[in-house]
């Protein structure tokens, strides 16, 4: 009898865990490589797989939960990662919240036990043979990092994460919004006009809202150009208004002048569902950062569908370099998954493992690699890295702005849960799909 053939996987985090797992459920071996203990990242403690960095948990559960219909697709599909999940929950309200040492153990022991999986304690410094699945997240060794720049372009590969919040279009309030460019640009942006004594208030909050202490190793420096909005607020009062706020060449067609600041916002995703704030890269907390913005005019209630961060990142331009499939444009039979790819999460990284393991399978198998439908979250997300807009381009975590909208007049929650059994009933019935004809 013909071996079955054996698929490269590096590294045993979130996603290289759940890609590993979807090649030995159809029936490949696979030779897994991962640095640790040889080789520790600076944020992981253990040698165990899937270990948990930061946050014990996975996210918010639920039907009105974009991570929640991320989780229930991955159940539906077999997950490993959802299985210690399930079994090692603790309880954390309405999220997924788990024992983050038995997690990692359960994972390590479920893959090392397994007969076709081979476990090479190394660091990789190349980017391997085809078939491979390539998941060596955030902190990727500058080694393989550096092999990944000179093989894909040097542009390509960000080392760090200098974000802007982004937030769901359907919550900004065009009533005192208005779309315009500066100058003679094309009327791309979404503008937020503030009066003097507006500007004063978003000042106050700005500037009284508290910083993420960022860990040593982070090495947190500012690019000129790339200065947190709460770093410029601090340099003076009128700094951010003569930086990514300057009123400059936009007009308020309601006024016909000039306002005294603008917030610019830009769109994300190809939809218009999806828009970031200008020049607002921050590394503030959370609470704090949803205060600042929703003290801009007009973002009062906006949803923040992703925080601004700025904080050491490996990930690649995904719209540039990885197909829907997740298989790297230039090079035939290599598959990314995880941070590496452009996500953000751990449930982001998980799911992406599970299709680039499942992809990676089928092509050694001579099969056609395949993409979830669009209403799921999965499908969602990577249509996301596949057409995000290549030059602005930030990793991006589950969130509702990512799958196409229902049109009704269903409250918020409603529509969110309608958009969760749309999304799930589409992914059970292409999983059932793809079982048949393989
Ligand atoms: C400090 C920090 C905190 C975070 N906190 C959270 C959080 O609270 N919640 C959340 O949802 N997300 C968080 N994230 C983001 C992200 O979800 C996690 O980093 C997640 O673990 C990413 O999964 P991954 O599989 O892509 O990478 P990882 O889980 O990091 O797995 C990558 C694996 O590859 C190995 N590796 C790296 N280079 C090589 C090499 N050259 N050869 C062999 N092996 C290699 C590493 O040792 C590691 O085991 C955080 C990220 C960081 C950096």
């Amino acid at each position: 009898m013909r071996e079955s053939p054996v698929i490269t996987v590096v590294g045993a985090g979130l996603a290289g865990a759940e890609a590993t797992w979807s090649l030995v459920r159809l029936g490949l071996r696979v030779r897994l490589l991962e640095m640790r203990p040889v080789k520790m990242t600076p944020a992981h403690h253990t040698e165990g797989f899937a270990e948990l960095v930061c946050s014990n948990s996975l996210g918010g559960e639920g039907p009105a939960n974009a991570k929640g219909l991320l989780q229930a697709e991955l159940r539906a599909a077999g997950s490993l990662i959802m299985e210690a999940a399930e079994r090692f929950r603790v309880p954390a309200g309405a999220a997924l919240a788990v024992d983050r040492e038995q997690f990692s153990a359960y994972i390590t022991q479920k893959i090392s036990s397994h007969p076709n999986v081979e476990i090479v304690r190394e660091e990789v410094t190349d980017i391997p043979e085809p078939v491979a699945v390539l998941a060596t997240g955030p902190l990727t060794s500058d080694a393989l990092a550096e092999a990944l720049r000179r093989r894909l372009g040097e542009n390509f590969l960000y080392f760090y994460d200098a974000a802007a919040p982004v937030i769901l279009g359907e919550t900004i309030d065009m009533e005192k919004c208005f779309r315009g460019g500066r100058f003679e640009q094309s009327p791309d942006y979404i503008n937020c006009p503030m009066t003097e004594e507006e500007y004063r208030r978003f000042y106050e909050v700005l500037t009284q809202a508290r910083q993420h202490t960022p860990h040593e190793w982070e090495n947190l420096r500012f690019f000129e150009g790339c200065i947190p909005i709460e770093e410029l607020a601090r340099r003076g009062y009128l700094t951010p208004v003569f930086g990514p706020l300057r009123p400059v060449g936009i007009v308020d067609p309601r006024t016909g002048k000039e306002p005294f600041a603008v917030v610019q916002l830009r769109q994300e995703d190809r939809e218009g569902r999806l828009w970031s704030l200008v020049g607002f890269q921050t590394g503030l907390r959370w609470p704090d950062q949803k205060k600042v913005v929703q003290s801009i005019p007009g973002l009062e209630n906006a949803e923040i569908v992703r925080y601004g961060v700025m904080h050491r990142n490996t990930y690649l331009n995904a719209p540039k370099l990885i197909r829907e499939t997740l298989e790297l444009k230039d090079v035939s039979g290599v598959f990314v998954a995880g941070v590496l790819a452009g996500v953000e999460g751990y449930i982001e990284s998980a799911a992406t493992g599970f299709l680039a393991g499942l992809n990676a399978g089928r092509l050694a198998l001579g099969l056609e690699p395949v993409v979830p439908p669009p209403e799921s979250m999965l499908g969602a997300l990577v249509r996301f890295l596949a057409t995000a807009e290549p030059k602005n381009f930030q990793p991006m975590s589950a969130n509702w702005g990512l799958v196409p909208a229902i049109e009704s007049k269903m409250d918020k929650r409603a529509k969110r849960e309608a958009m969760f059994h749309r999304g799930l009933a589409a992914f059970q019935s292409w999983l059932s799909q793809i079982q048949s004809l393989a």
